[in-house]
């Protein structure tokens, strides 16, 4: 059996490394926990742990997992593909969604974002692999995108998402994450106040620190492998 307070501490303390040894301020980078296809067992050891924010990509299991965690003060990010029709789910019940990439769907969360509700907080997701299977905002589009959020009070734009290709080594890793890197310091230039860059998976979490991200989005280093995998 895997133990996950063991898990979770040994990414913290990678995290302490890695930020020390790439000149990162203590505390620069968040964990958050990608509880897609882990059971509920393995999400309570991690809330037991002190774990608060999760991540999921699937609207019904995550759903359900809110349903049976709801006795937790848990914090729940979206990362996966949003199909329109499930617009009003996400509004209403998620803290974050790292997967936006379209006006359409921005206009859709804003609508159905529940009066008294702290905003929906955003990032915009970026195809930084240029792999055409991949989702995501060229970044050339991503200005508009965010130009076009000012509008829409109940979302509140906190910065970018992507994710580097799977079989590259650790220099090209860093140069895909750097991408993203460039563009939030060109929108933060022009003014946008953002504050987070979501890149850095189980696999590239040393490369995604060393190129600047301020959340990590961890799932195998933290739970093992996934058991169901839907979509
Ligand atoms: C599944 C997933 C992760 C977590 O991947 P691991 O390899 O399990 O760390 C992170 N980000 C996104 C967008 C995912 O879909």
């Amino acid at each position: 059996m895997i133990d996950i307070a063991s898990k979770i501490q040994q990414c913290h303390k990678q995290i302490a490394e890695l930020s020390a040894q790439y000149q990162r301020s203590a505390n620069s980078v968040q964990l958050l926990a990608v509880s897609k296809g882990q059971s509920i067992d393995k999400i309570k050891q991690a809330v037991a742990y002190g774990q608060r924010t999760f991540a999921e990509n699937y609207i019904q299991e995550a759903l359900d997992k809110m349903q049976e965690l709801a006795e937790f003060d848990l914090q729940w990010h979206f990362i996966g593909r949003v199909q329109s029709n499930k617009a009003k789910l996400i509004a209403e019940h998620f803290a974050w969604l790292h997967s936006l990439m379209s006006e359409k769907l921005a206009v859709r969360l804003n609508a159905f974002r529940t009066d008294g509700m702290e905003p929906l907080n955003v990032c915009l997701q970026v195809n930084i692999s240029n792999e055409a299977n991949k989702q995501g905002l060229q970044l050339a589009e991503v200005e508009a995108l965010a130009a076009n959020i000012k509008a829409l009070p109940k979302l509140q734009l906190r910065g970018l998402m992507g994710m580097a290709a799977a079989d590259i080594d650790f220099d090209e890793q860093c140069r895909q994450f750097n991408l993203l890197t460039e563009c939030f310091a060109m929108l933060q230039k022009k003014g946008y106040k953002l504050d987070t860059l979501s890149m850095g998976m189980s696999h590239d979490m040393d490369a995604a620190i060393a190129s600047g991200s301020t959340m990590l989005r961890i799932g195998r280093a933290i739970f093992g492998e996934r058991e169901q995998v839907r979509g």
